[in-house]
């Protein structure tokens, strides 16, 4: 196989790209001057090495000591409260919108409607783990902050349902950001504007 077609089927498993638009890529970076193509190289070689997964929320952040948390979740943010999010460019929409002072939980995807296997789509049993350990840190509160479409109303629909033992035993209370959101909306391309209101009038 030649460098163009193995890069190709590399670049197939990036979400949404297919064979067309993965070899355009490959002659994208064959059409650049070389520092940029080992600029990139060099980047995606350390990626995993200055990045760390935290071990209680799982966003992705710049790994600075040897803790396995990030800042948010080792800092003294307001533990009453936990925001559960899709994916981490979700969580970045929220932190940057400045309306959120409490901590986080990325489910690491949404659940398709048809799927045989729900649990294995989300972090629904790390999730569960995570609010076994807030309740005596004080948390009272889940905030499902999902976006607005069928797999993720889904989603919101099979948590709701996953945490009502943990609810009920904690007398916790799960709320939704639907309300606040209309139709169609995705949580990454919401201004700041949205989420203060959306999370204003959660319930
Ligand atoms: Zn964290």
């Amino acid at each position: 196989m030649s460098s163009i077609e193995h890069l190709s089927t590399l670049f197939m498993k990036f979400p949404g790209i297919g064979t067309r638009q993965a070899k355009r890529f490959v002659y994208f970076l064959l059409a650049q001057n070389p520092q940029y193509v080992d600029e990139l190289a060099q980047e995606i070689a350390n990626l995993k090495k200055t990045i760390a997964q935290c071990s209680s929320c799982f966003r992705f952040y710049p790994r600075t000591n040897t803790s396995p948390l990030c800042t948010i979740c080792a800092g003294d943010s307001d533990n009453s409260t936990l925001l559960v999010v899709e994916k981490d460019t979700d969580f970045e929409s929220v932190k940057r919108s400045g309306s959120y002072a409490g901590k986080y939980f990325i489910l690491g995807g949404t659940i398709p409607v048809l799927a045989t296997d729900p649990a294995s789509k989300i972090r629904i049993r790390e999730l569960i783990a995570r609010i076994e350990q807030g309740v005596p840190e004080g948390l009272s509160e889940i905030i499902l902050a999902l976006s607005v479409n069928p797999e993720s109303d889904f989603t919101r629909e099979y948590i709701i349902k996953a945490l009502e033992p943990i609810a009920q035993k904690y007398q916790l209370s799960i709320t939704t950001l639907g309300r606040g959101l209309s139709t169609g909306t995705e949580l990454e391309y919401s201004d700041g504007d949205t989420l203060r209101y959306a999370l204003k009038n959660r319930g």
